[in-house]
């Protein structure tokens, strides 16, 4: 075969799926908001919303031959599917949306290892689970198309909670027959599996079996789609009675190797995932190309695509200019990896060159800090004064009472001061006049946890837009985007950054504000930090060189950053980890290698002075599997969630043996209610059956900057009660 034809002239088609529904302005946010504020009714948000969709077909048709024309939702898709089977049933938009926000809101947790939340149905809130089809209730209009995307049976009930091991099986089995019932009016379908590349039991693998084969023949074209990592019991998936499988070759080797020694059913598609998903760099297209022709040979029918929905990714390219040419040319947003399936087709099939991969090369690359990471030893990550000993110390220099009060760093901020900091980007304002702003926020700030009786303060991260942003933009080595907006939940976007080069801090990062701060005061303030391991889980990580470089390299700017608060008289140090556990691999058998370089890195970096006194904040439940991991990390001071569990997360700590001491999280601040007195002293008492009075702290659970002044107020006033009456 010539250099250029890989596939011999044999035409090989392409397929996609799961662009981001943001739109290129994010449009859909400014639809659903507006909507919520009642400047658009019903009718603009699903016109809107169905705009946005078009525009996402006319991107498909430009470089995509097979694409799912039904994926838009009002606001999720995994509550899209509990209303599908008929478990909700809001009879417009303002009902659906009360399942998504305000008081009756369910629940929101992490998809998968992503940074997308999606709601969780909770079985056990639902008298009695009766599925029936609704797929014609209103909210699920955009599924009304000739190609729609469903999420599977499978995946959404491993993913929703409250149900019984026993009643699982039946459940899924009823729920099949829904969505049988369903797809028969579809000449085609996707339906999206992702929870196949769990590790998933026999007992899981046979219902999925039996579900499939009752499943079976709908007379519609059914393309299941898995992705994120490998499928593991790849014999039994290929011959599920579906026309096409996909499969995420990018994070999923172990499938790719797979089908080259066992080949692919004749009958059936391929879809074979080969353009990142999950992370803006461009494809390599010579192994992809070269992957695609040993799959050929395996599987006579194939498709290129995707290895993941592409809505992990930023709209488009396009729209930055400021990013670094040198940069920009080694990326790719949703709009262009579509352009990189169709290459992938080109250069198979011999009508375009396969061009080199683009690498930032040399830009980026600082030896000075390479060096000081190949150059780190065992006791780089290890404490030389163990914890018993640095708690005498560090009581003796800090002095607090018993059950000591904090709160997790940020305040409300209030439209004002996100006003402030948007005109200081503006250049509206001059840096003098920001600085002096902040400064007088933190003055009012100190003085009023004061009045409270505090005894941590934190200077609020006034000048703070998002805990990973901020930091990405004093960093050397990670660059920002203007427009790469991303959705994490609903309407709500951020902006990952991409840690591109070699990650240094070329001056100090936040250390003016902490040390402003502590000359206000006498007490202790605690200097604020993000974590490594949170930093590179909300950014688009480089992919040359291995991720625990990456990580320490993040460590060791925190570590300097540590050390000048040291220098300045800090005595209380916070690194918040809030993405710890999210960034967990799919796969447990995956967890110890991740735990390794990510309980380092947070070792690194807080190896300091031991009579600093390091706390850590982990702002979730799920704890259980994770909390021997979360005790190799050597901080004195853990505040985790506590409210929403009503204290019953400190459960996890009785099993190891845990000798930290632990802030618990007794206001839930992700509700808008003041906890009363009575509320908190329920959730102490409890958890003081397990921990130690002397290692109990009382914080909120975490950061303030979504609330409010005056509950503000109140829930720490409660807060402050209840330290006195346990006291
Ligand atoms: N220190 C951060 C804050 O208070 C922590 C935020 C978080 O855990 N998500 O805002
Ligand atoms: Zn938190």
């Amino acid at each position: 075969m010539g250099g250029h034809s890989q596939g011999g002239g044999i035409k090989v088609q392409t397929y996609a799926y799961g662009f981001p529904r943001l739109g290129s302005s994010r449009e859909y946010k400014k639809a659903i908001e507006g909507f919520w504020k009642n400047v658009h009714d019903e009718e603009n948000v699903s016109r809107s919303l169905s705009n946005i969709q078009k525009e996402n077909v006319k991107r498909y048709s430009q470089s995509i031959d097979v694409f799912p024309d039904g994926e838009m939702s009002f606001y999720d898709p995994m509550l899209d599917t509990a209303i599908l089977c008929g478990l909700y049933d809001p009879k417009n938009l303002k009902e659906y949306y009360e399942s998504c926000r305000g008081s009756n809101a369910l629940e929101m947790t992490k998809w998968f290892n992503t940074n997308y939340h999606y709601l969780v149905t909770d079985f056990s809130l639902i008298r009695k689970p009766n599925f029936r089809n609704n797929s014609k209730n209103a909210t699920l209009q955009f599924k009304q198309s000739q190609f729609p995307q469903f999420i599977g049976p499978f995946t959404f009930l491993k993913l929703s909670k409250g149900i019984d091991k026993k009643d699982f099986r039946n459940l899924f089995i009823a729920l099949v027959k829904i969505y049988k019932n369903i797809l028969v009016d579809y000449k085609q379908a996707q339906i999206d599996e992702p929870a196949f590349v769990m590790g998933l039991d026999r007992d899981e693998i046979e219902l999925i079996k039996e579900g499939y084969h009752l499943l079976g023949d709908t007379g519609c074209e059914v393309t299941l789609m898995t992705y994120y990592d490998s499928v593991d019991f790849m014999k039994d998936l290929l011959v599920l009675p579906v026309s096409a499988i996909g499969l995420d070759f990018v994070r999923g080797q172990a499938s790719y190797e797979y089908i080259l020694k066992r080949g692919f059913p004749k009958g059936k598609t391929l879809i074979a995932g080969l353009v990142d998903g999950r992370n803006i760099w461009r494809n390599d297209f010579s192994i992809s190309v070269t992957k695609l022709k040993k799959l050929s040979e395996k599987a006579p029918k194939l498709m290129i695509s995707n290895a993941a929905p592409l809505y992990h990714l930023p709209v488009s390219l396009c729209i930055e200019n400021k990013l670094d040419k040198n940069l920009k040319k080694c990326l790719a947003f949703a709009e262009e990896k579509l352009a990189e399936i169709k290459m992938i087709g080109d250069c198979f099939e011999g009508k375009s060159i396969i061009l080199g991969k683009a690498t930032v090369g040399t830009y980026g690359r600082d030896e000075a800090i390479r060096k000081r990471v190949a150059s780190l030893k065992v006791h780089d990550f290890v404490k030389k004064v163990p914890l018993a000993q640095r708690k005498r110390a560090q009581d003796c220099i800090l002095n607090l009472p018993l059950f000591p009060t904090t709160t997790i760093g940020s305040f409300p901020q209030t439209i004002e001061v996100r006003k402030k900091r948007a005109d200081f980007v503006a250049g509206k304002i001059s840096p003098a006049g920001y600085k002096r702003y902040i400064q007088g926020e933190i003055d009012k700030l100190i003085r009023f946890q004061e009045d409270l009786g505090l005894d941590v303060l934190v200077h609020g991260e006034f000048e703070r837009t998002d805990m990973v942003e901020f930091f990405a933009q004093r960093l050397s080595g990670i660059a920002t985007t203007q427009n790469g907006w991303v959705i994490s939940y609903g309407t709500r976007a951020y902006r990952p950054p991409i840690v591109f080069g070699d990650v240094s801090r070329p001056v100090p990062m936040t250390l003016d504000e902490i040390k402003y701060a502590q000359t206000k005061t006498i007490k202790p303030v605690k200097g604020m930090l993000t974590g490594a391991v949170t930093i590179i889980a909300w950014s688009y990580c480089r992919e040359d060189i291995p991720i625990s470089d990456v990580a320490f390299q993040i460590s060791l700017a925190l570590k300097d950053e540590i050390i000048d608060y040291e220098k300045a008289g800090i005595r209380v140090v916070q690194v918040d980890e809030a993405a710890f556990r999210e960034k967990a691999p799919i796969k447990k058998r995956d967890w110890e290698g991740y735990f390794e370089w990510a309980v380092k890195s947070f070792n690194l970096a807080t190896n300091t002075n031991p009579n600093t006194q390091i706390h850590t904040h982990m702002c979730y439940s799920e704890f259980g599997e994770i909390i021997g991991y979360i005790n190799r990390m050597d901080y004195d001071v853990i505040s985790i969630e506590a409210s929403r569990s009503k204290g019953d997360i400190i459960r996890f700590f009785e099993g190891i043996d845990f000798k930290r001491q632990i802030g618990l999280g007794v206001w839930d601040i992700h509700s808008p209610s003041v906890p009363s007195v009575e509320q908190m002293l329920d959730i102490v008492k409890r958890s003081l059956q397990k921990i130690p009075r002397e290692n109990f702290w009382l914080n909120p659970d975490c950061g303030l900057k979504t609330r409010d002044w005056p509950e503000t107020k109140k829930s720490l006033e409660n807060l402050m009660e209840t330290a006195r009456r346990v006291r």
